[in-house]
């Protein structure tokens, strides 16, 4: 009797990076190099070259009228908020303090969108001065913003952020559907759209988020179709018409074994389907797709050191000068449920045949503080350089740099 052996499942290969000598080159320049450049370890290194491609192929992928706009929440380094508003049509902006930082990297206030929950007031007030798009999630903020437009004479531009009555399939992150905190529930949207009538706002379109990291491509080409038909139906209720319609995004990237790159062909052709209709339906509306871990997130890594090497009981730790207090994501303590590892390597150590099955843990003391558990790596030594892949979205702001005390980690862009 045969038995079924299921493959142990590995890592997506991390070829967007070429190695040269055994080492992995970022930007063109090698990665000792590049630490020396840097002067110090743990670092996160982004590479430009990169993150344009990526906007290419992208854009290659989809309807061209469609818009692309970067949701910077997913690394807000201003220089690479600078290269993405250079790339993209639009940024999005999730408080007053990325807004700052979006307009100092030239993004065009027409083409730029504020959403969040609990805007606070002196936000909506920088908001409604600069000239962008604020998505509206409650009552209180079309209130509040239309008691601005009054003080300050400038008339604030809106976008009703729709709670679908529908949930994103498959998604790493819920955000829409069932009783959120995000947007105002579909059923809530037109009595929403009466009273920006009656206050006089600028409504200018509907947003809808349904989640993000989706590597389901059906999952995705679903939630834009039952998004466009929600928007479609509520734009009926709508003061004036449709300008803006962002679709959302949530197209993920890999992370973990048995896990493969987003197909982009079936979420092209549902794309151009709903750019026909809109055409006719809605003949004003541009379509917008707001992405941020797909278009950052493979052009990083995080770099750190190995500083001791030792056995417990036959099993090697790798212990590095960076750990959860950096990279809170790679730990898995960032809204996984299951732990497991991200794509990890011996950067100046790629052309090494060596292998041995090991821990790469960080100085803090917790045993949260783990960056690989029982990889199969190249053999290290102290002062090799630890590499985490897809590391360029909700790695360097996502994590709690304070705990602990260490030194603080820096960021590149090659
Ligand atoms: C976080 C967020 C995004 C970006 O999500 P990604 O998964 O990084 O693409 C887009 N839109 C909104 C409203 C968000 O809150």
């Amino acid at each position: 009797m045969t038995q079924l052996q299921r493959p142990t499942p590995s890592h997506a290969p991390m070829r967007q990076f070429p190695v040269e000598k055994g080492e992995i080159l970022v930007g063109g320049v090698a990665l000792t190099r590049l630490t020396a450049r840097v002067g110090q370890t743990p670092f996160y290194a982004y590479d430009r070259d990169l993150l344009t491609r990526r906007v290419a192929a992208l854009r290659a992928a989809l309807p061209p009228v469609l818009k692309l706009h970067y949701a910077m929440k997913a690394n807000p380094m201003p220089a690479l908020v600078g290269h993405m508003a250079r790339l993209v049509d639009g940024i999005d902006v999730a408080s007053g303090g990325e807004l700052k930082i979006a307009l100092d990297a030239g993004a065009k206030p027409r083409e730029t969108s504020f959403a969040g929950p609990g805007k606070q007031r002196a936000e909506m007030q920088q908001a409604v001065a600069a000239g962008i798009l604020i998505n509206i999630e409650s009552f209180r903020e079309v209130r509040e913003l239309a008691s601005i437009s009054e003080q300050t004479g400038n008339r604030a531009r809106i976008a009703v952020r729709v709670n679908p009555d529908f949930e994103l399939k498959s998604s790493g992150m819920r955000m829409g559907g069932g009783a959120k905190q995000f947007g105002v529930d579909a059923e809530q949207v037109p009595e929403l759209l009466a009273e920006i009538g009656r206050l006089g706002l600028g409504f200018e379109g509907f947003h809808l988020f349904a989640g993000s990291q989706n590597l389901k491509p059906e999952a995705i080409v679903e939630a834009q179709s039952k998004s466009y038909e929600l928007a479609l139906r509520l734009a009926e209720a709508a003061p004036s018409p449709v300008r803006f319609l962002n679709l959302g995004g949530g197209f993920g990237i890999p992370y973990f074994p048995g896990e493969q790159p987003l197909d982009l062909a079936p979420i092209g052709a549902g794309l151009a389907s709903i750019v026909d209709r809109a055409s006719r339906q809605l003949p004003e509306a541009e379509l917008v797709l707001e992405l941020g871990r797909y278009l950052v997130g493979e052009a990083g890594i995080y770099v750190t050191r190995i500083v001791d090497r030792k056995i417990s009981r036959g099993h090697c730790y790798l212990i590095t000068d960076g750990g959860l207090h950096h990279h809170l994501s790679a730990s898995g303590n960032f809204g996984q449920v299951i732990r497991k590892n991200y794509p990890v390597a011996i950067g100046n150590r790629m052309a090494s045949s060596e292998q041995e099955t090991v821990s790469v843990v960080g100085p803090l003391c917790t045993p949260l503080d783990l960056l690989a558990d029982r990889m199969e790596l190249a053999t290290a030594e102290v002062g090799d350089l630890v590499v985490i892949f897809q590391s360029g979205a909700y790695g360097f702001t996502a994590s709690p740099q304070a705990f602990l005390g260490h030194p603080a980690c820096a960021e590149v862009l090659v």
